[in-house]
């Protein structure tokens, strides 16, 4: 294929690690199969990717490039600018649609680089949808999260329609409105309630930005040529079912992590990565001295906050489990300062505990020492998790997390909840339970389960797989 006649695909990652990760996973899945990349980061995380991954990384390929656009907010000193959701989702919306068309025409008018044939542009990026469109360029929507996350906020609109949310006052988050609420008429989640639903409906606000944000974005993928999810069918199929019968065109190409390791990208992206923080990887080695399963990993990925009481209960949650924990504390895990825990908490925990700001995720799931996970339940995090086998506590912090979490709790049975209210008793309990009790067998079980549907998916003829191909197909054929 001579070079100005490759498919070329443009995508547009919203800028935060959870999908900056999964866009880059996709489009060196797309590499492979002969498409020519422009990946297009906000300056600020370029920058960011700079520093933590070195010059020769982003340099990319010669037909997998990077491209950078600004987000539209002030510069911001030393804060981390993709830590302000609501902001960021605003000036991405208001701001960014100027400079990606002049990065597309830019992109067109380059001699080294075959025209722009398709759009990938995030489930937040509507920016770049309502820009492709005009130019008369296929827009395909990734969702980076669940099919059940999606789902739900694809029926925002409806919650507010049948005057469910906004709740009435702030007495209605603890007066058992939000467990007692089943959302029977949403399809493909029978059993729903209120409180499984993504966190941004806990408002008393009618204009609340993040409600009318994500329910407006859902409904705009809607009018996009295809709709990609990082899932596969057997994993959530009842959703993915329902997802088809409102839009036909949904490409269910999951788990892309496990795609990406096991057959199709080449080697030469191998160096190729997203990480926003420099990693740490002394605890590959720490590992490998503890016995198989014995660890518990926690990690509340790339964006969830705590007060430092809540942080204090976790500590002294694994200090009393007496189980040996690999502890990932963010310099900013805790609200408004420095995450700091007491001498003697480190003091009583030398023997079993090791800590670190960043770690390879994946290679730490995938360790064969790691028994249990803590997590956030953001949806790479739970991926991850189901492609290693590794049973989870969810501690939802945000957004569809509180989705994830009623699923890996109650439909894929590889989860225990924890309390928002963490205490230290519970965390020591459930980690008990997980690793040694008859739940925590259960558990293993079901993992494992769901480890070998992940990979039967992404195997060839799996429906994964299969959805590749298709959408392959679609995007080298399809129009506008
Ligand atoms: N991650 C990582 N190292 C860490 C923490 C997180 O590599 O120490 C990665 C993790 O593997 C996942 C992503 O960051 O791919 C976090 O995404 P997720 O959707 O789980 O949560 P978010 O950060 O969006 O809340």
């Amino acid at each position: 294929m001579g070079s100005n006649s490759r498919p070329h695909a443009v995508f547009v990652p919203y800028p935060a690690q959870g999908h900056v990760t999964p866009l880059l996973q996709l489009a060196k899945v797309l590499h492979a199969r002969g498409f020519f990349i422009t990946y297009v980061n906000s300056e600020y995380n370029h920058r960011r990717l700079l520093r933590s991954r070195g010059a020769e990384a982003m340099a990319g390929l010669d037909d997998f490039r990077f491209e950078a656009i600004p987000d539209g907010l002030p510069p911001s000193g030393d804060d981390d600018v993709t830590q302000d959701i609501p902001a960021l989702c605003e000036s991405l919306s208001r701001n960014a649609a100027a400079p990606f068309r002049d990065l597309l025409a830019r992109l067109n008018a380059s001699p080294g680089r075959p025209p722009v044939t398709c759009v990938v542009l995030d489930n937040f990026m509507s920016f770049a949808q309502r820009v492709a469109n005009e130019m008369g360029i296929l827009a395909l929507v990734f969702c980076t999260m669940s099919a059940c996350g999606f789902n739900c906020y694809l029926h925002f609109n409806e919650l507010m329609d049948r005057g469910i949310v906004p709740l009435k006052d702030e007495s209605y988050l603890t007066n058992g409105y939000l467990e007692d609420t089943v959302l029977d008429w949403v399809p493909g989640m029978p059993g729903i309630r209120l409180r499984d639903m993504p966190s941004f409906i806990r408002t008393t606000d009618p204009d609340d930005f993040m409600v009318h944000f994500d329910g407006g974005e859902a409904q705009n993928a809607l009018h996009a040529q295809g709709i990609i999810v990082n899932t596969f069918d057997e994993l959530e199929q009842d959703v993915v079912d329902a997802l088809r019968r409102i839009f036909p065109r949904v490409y269910t190409i999951g788990p892309l992590v496990t795609f990406v390791k096991t057959m199709v990208a080449r080697p030469d992206t191998a160096a190729i990565a997203g990480n926003l923080w420099k990693e740490d990887a002394s605890c590959l080695q720490w590992l490998d001295a503890r016995r198989p399963g014995s660890v518990v990993y926690v990690n509340f990925g790339s964006i969830t906050v705590m007060t430092p009481g809540q942080l204090a209960e976790f500590a002294w949650g694994l200090a009393s489990c007496g189980r040996p924990f690999l502890w990932v504390i963010r310099p900013d895990l805790v609200t408004g300062e420095k995450a700091v825990l007491p001498e003697e908490f480190f003091e009583e925990t030398k023997e079993r505990g090791m800590f670190l700001s960043w770690c390879p995720q994946e290679e730490v799931l995938s360790h064969p020492s790691t028994g249990l996970f803590l997590t956030h339940s953001g949806w790479n995090s739970t991926l991850e998790s189901i492609c290693a086998g590794v049973p989870m506590i969810c501690w939802p912090f945000f957004a569809e997390q509180t989705t994830n979490c009623y699923y890996a709790c109650t439909k894929w049975d590889i989860g225990m909840e924890i309390d928002n209210n963490v205490t230290r008793e519970e965390v020591a309990r459930l980690i008990k339970e997980a690793m040694d009790g008859e739940k925590g067998k259960d558990m293993k079980v079901k993992a494992t389960m769901w480890k070998e549907k992940a990979v039967a998916a992404t195997e060839e003829g799996g429906t994964s797989s299969v959805n590749v191909d298709r959408l392959v197909g679609f995007m080298l054929e399809g129009s506008v």
